[in-house]
């Protein structure tokens, strides 16, 4: 317990720190910027977990022309693929070059369900960047461009990602540790 600061999860540990996970989204930047580089992409994140990440990943696109804009999906019920959008873009990406920006995929219905969605709407191209993939979840085959770290099966929160609105500022990636008792933090 001791040693933690307070908005640190008491039973966890830091997966990815701050460093490295600049360092690779400096390179997913640099990858973007180069693929669309005669382009004019809008990046388009799925709220709220994905802020952080995205704007880093905006400023690492340095020099590339591209736009962005929001969703904001609801899921019922882990896995159950059922998902509802709260918020939709505000831009029309018809005949757009679209780059979905996910924070972590895990068993992959949430995404398919608005890869489905953004297809109906006749993009001139499709991909997904994704922080964080939990390939070992993974129920549905997904296209997936740009990945920033395959993780394997744990429950992870810090630089955007939350348990139950926490730890989202927290600037390393930390797995809460599942087998402690969560109700003594
Ligand atoms: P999927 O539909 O791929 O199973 O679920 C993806 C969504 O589940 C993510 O967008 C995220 O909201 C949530 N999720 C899955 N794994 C984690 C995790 O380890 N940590 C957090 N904070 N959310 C997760």
């Amino acid at each position: 317990m001791s040693g933690h600061r307070p908005n640190e999860p008491p039973h966890g540990y830091v997966l990815i720190g701050a460093a490295l996970l600049h360092q690779r989204v400096r390179e997913l930047g640099a990858q973007i910027a180069a693929d669309y580089a005669e382009k004019r992409p809008i990046l388009v994140g799925v709220l709220r977990g994905v802020v952080v990440f995205l704007a880093d990943l905006l400023k690492a696109t340095d020099g590339l022309p591209c736009e962005v804009d929001f969703m904001a999906i609801s899921s019922y019920g882990s896995g159950s693929g059922v998902v509802r959008i709260e918020k939709d873009l505000e831009t029309s990406i018809e005949g757009r070059h679209v780059i979905l920006v996910e924070d972590i995929v895990d068993t992959g219905l949430t995404l398919r369900f608005i890869l489905r969605n953004l297809e109906a709407r006749r993009p001139a191209s499709l991909v997904v960047c994704t922080l964080l993939d939990k390939q070992a979840h993974r129920l549905v085959p997904l296209p997936i461009r740009y990945t920033g770290f395959a993780i394997g099966d744990r429950f992870v929160v810090g630089y955007g990602l939350d348990e139950k609105q926490r730890y989202r500022n927290l600037p390393d990636i930390w797995v809460i540790d599942e087998t402690a008792d969560r109700s003594a933090g």
